[in-house]
């Protein structure tokens, strides 16, 4: 059966790329675009956003942040805002990043104003939540995945703006994935979780996506999941051929 959301696929570059070989992935990625079902976001650096946009435009490939700060503007050195995202061409932003809420001190609080922001400057934002291997082993991962469900999500968010990347730590860049069967229990009980928040609507029509080295040889055992509507790459979204081989995987399920 035709998967109904739709997939997201959406490649993190994280800190990677430079102008010359980001406008390349960028336009092998584009070039790769047509005639797809999947949906194609690509997040690069900061640097790169404008020039990446530029060279996507037209190919139906959208280009997302990978963070923004909560406020609009103003004194924050360093800082982007989800204005300043949308302006460079961006229509997603990725929040609350297990390497950001680790890295800067996230926390679930931060993730929800950055969100609000993200909602208020016209963004989609990509809200992340996961669970560590020691949450994990102690059984915790439902009840940590409720609670930052619950924490990040703004007042406002409707499964149009709000799209969810489970990613449990201990799968992100390690060559470690859940298996299909653990990725289904957390992607369920998000989608549960979001009735709370979005209400009928969000059980039905909230996106879902799995994030924990996602490669083109799991994808598809991943994306056949009920409840698995997309992905969130890291470390394959840098090679074209192999994010292009996952949305190869979604468009065979729709
Ligand atoms: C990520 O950081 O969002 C991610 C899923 O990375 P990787 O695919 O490399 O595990």
């Amino acid at each position: 059966m035709a998967h109904e959301r739709g997939f997201l696929i959406a490649g993190n570059w994280k800190m990677n790329g430079q102008s010359a070989d980001g406008v390349s992935l960028a336009n092998n990625v584009a070039a790769g675009n047509a005639g797809r079902k999947a949906e194609l976001l690509i997040c690069p650096p900061a640097t790169l956003l404008k020039t990446v946009a530029d060279a996507v435009a037209g190919s139906g490939t959208v280009v997302g942040g990978q963070d923004c700060h909560a406020e609009a503007s103003g004194a924050h050195t360093g800082d982007i805002s989800a204005a300043m995202l949308a302006d460079a061409g961006c229509g997603y932003v990725i929040l609350g990043h297990s390497e950001r809420r680790a890295d800067h001190n996230e926390d679930d609080a931060t993730v929800r104003a950055k969100s609000e922001a993200a909602h208020a400057a016209g963004l989609k934002a990509i809200i992340c939540v996961g669970e560590t291997e020691t949450q994990r082993d102690a059984g915790d991962t439902l009840a940590v995945i409720s609670a930052q469900v619950r924490g990040s999500i703004p007042a406002g968010a409707t499964p149009a703006n709000t799209v969810i990347a489970y990613e449990p730590v201990w799968a992100i860049g390690t060559g470690r994935t859940a298996t299909p069967d653990q990725a289904q229990e957390v992607h369920a009980h998000i989608r549960a979780e979001l009735a709370q928040s979005f209400g009928a609507a969000g059980l039905q029509n909230a996106r879902v996506l799995y994030g924990g080295s996602m490669k083109p040889g799991n994808a598809a055992d991943l994306l056949s999941q009920t409840d698995v509507d997309g992905g969130l790459i890291g470390g394959a979204s840098l090679k074209a051929e192999d994010f292009l081989a996952i949305a190869d995987a979604a468009d065979a399920l729709m």
